[in-house]
């Protein structure tokens, strides 16, 4: 059954998908956004994500611009202000205090759940924008005009313009036969949220181990929630722990440096993985986020950088429908991909070398990377500008 036609069709109201919705839809562009899921409408008192996302102030501006963080805010965010780093090898170690820089703050640590919310909310009082919940695309077809949608409630929905915002395994790419490429990090990150004995400082705190990176992000309600990456068997080891077991390793990996913990809610396990596509487009279709790329989260990049996909595919799509256009020509979609192509590749390279970098267990390497720690903590200027990177800006 033939259903209706809009000019944009996004699979995928994750983070990424339902921003590049909003940023349409304000503009009058008329947009269809199709999730499987059911964003969470509410949840209970006490109860936290283990999902969250370190968001740079040029993510939460976005949501600023859009009129969606004072919904972020009314949800529950923590803002970050400072970031301590130490090395579990030698003495390097690396605090950086936003106001040092100038600036009020680095960015805030936000649970996935708040700011999908918070995207679905707006998207509700948009007059151009039609939401569609449990309901999957199976498959499209594209000829000259558009692109049919088939949908798994049976339905064919029609736009000049498909999105995808499907996320890593992206069922879009795959069906367009996109090649995507990477390499398994042999990584799985522990996720929880615990009750730290001391403030968290509204300080992001990194320590590098010998298996990977631990980070303490400080999360609303005084609570900080964990990523601490180590080999797949380590994690599942640190996943079959008690809770005070658990509570212990992470007190003694974090040298105590907010106390004991306890543990709130569950924990979860993720494998990470490299992946990237060379190619953003074909005819009357597009990628954006983790659809194109996924990236190691020790610098908590993914979402950040997805952001920015959405931002850019919605400014050359409102040009062309302000010019009266084609929205999907190749001249539209290539400029999508020439403006965001460079700076994905760029902090996927840094995330990975990063990665490398600290993990080595060279011990020439180590004593390369814990000078040069400190020898960065000496000098105001590159912290400065080390600020301004986190920041986004
Ligand atoms: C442990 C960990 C920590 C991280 N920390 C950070 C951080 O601090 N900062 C940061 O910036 N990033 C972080 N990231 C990365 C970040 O989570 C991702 O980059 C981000 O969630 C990607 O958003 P997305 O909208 O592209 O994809 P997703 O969040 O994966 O959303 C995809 C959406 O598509 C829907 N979908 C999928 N297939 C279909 C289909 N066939 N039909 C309909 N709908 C479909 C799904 O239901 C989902 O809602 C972290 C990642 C991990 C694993």
């Amino acid at each position: 059954m033939k259903g209706k036609t809009y000019q944009v069709v996004i699979v995928g109201g994750g983070m990424v998908g339902a921003t590049a919705a909003c940023l349409l839809a304000e503009k009058g562009v008329s947009v269809a956004l199709i999730d499987a899921g059911n964003p969470a409408a509410k949840w209970e008192r006490g109860s936290y994500d283990l999902r969250v996302s370190a968001l740079t102030m040029a993510s939460i501006n976005i949501f600023k611009q859009l009129d969606v963080w004072t919904g972020v805010a009314k949800l529950g965010q923590q803002a970050v202000d400072k970031m301590f780093v130490w090395d579990h090898f030698g003495s390097g170690e690396l605090d950086i205090d936003s106001a040092d820089a100038g600036e009020a703050q680095m960015g805030s640590v936000v649970e996935n759940r708040v700011t999908v919310l918070a995207l679905w909310q707006k998207l509700k009082t948009l007059e151009h924008c039609e939401l569609f919940t449990s309901m999957q695309l199976e498959s499209f077809n594209v000829d000259d005009e558009g692109v049919d949608i088939h949908l798994s409630n049976g339905k064919t929905i029609r736009a000049d313009l498909l999105v995808g915002a499907d996320g890593s395994n992206s069922n879009i790419r795959q069906l367009s036969g996109i090649e995507d490429y990477g390499w398994e990090y042999k990584q799985k990150a522990l996720v929880a949220t615990v009750k730290p004995e001391q403030s968290h400082q509204n300080t992001a705190w990194q320590r590098f181990l010998e298996e990977g990176p631990l980070a303490l992000l400080p999360l609303r309600d005084g609570l900080v929630s964990i990523v601490w990456t180590s080999s797949p068997e380590t994690t599942d080891a640190y996943l079959k722990l008690s809770d005070a077991d658990f509570c212990k390793a992470l007190a003694e990996a974090s040298e105590y440096k907010l106390g004991d913990f306890e543990l709130v809610g569950g924990r979860g396990g993720f494998p990470l993985k490299l992946q990237f596509s060379p190619e953003y487009s074909q005819q009357r279709m597009v990628l954006i986020g983790d659809a194109i790329h996924t990236i190691h989260p020790l610098a908590g990049q993914g979402a950040n950088l997805g952001l920015k996909d959405a931002v850019t595919l919605a400014e050359v799509i409102v040009q062309a429908h302000q010019k009266g256009r084609d929205i999907a020509s190749q001249q539209v979609l290539r400029r999508y991909e020439r403006q965001r192509k460079g700076d994905n590749i760029l902090v996927m390279g840094m995330m990975d070398g990063f990665k490398k970098l600290f993990g080595a267990d060279d011990m020439l390497v180590q004593l390369t990377r814990s000078s040069g720690m400190s020898l960065v903590n000496s000098s105001t200027l590159v912290k400065n500008q080390i600020c301004k990177y986190a920041m986004g800006l």
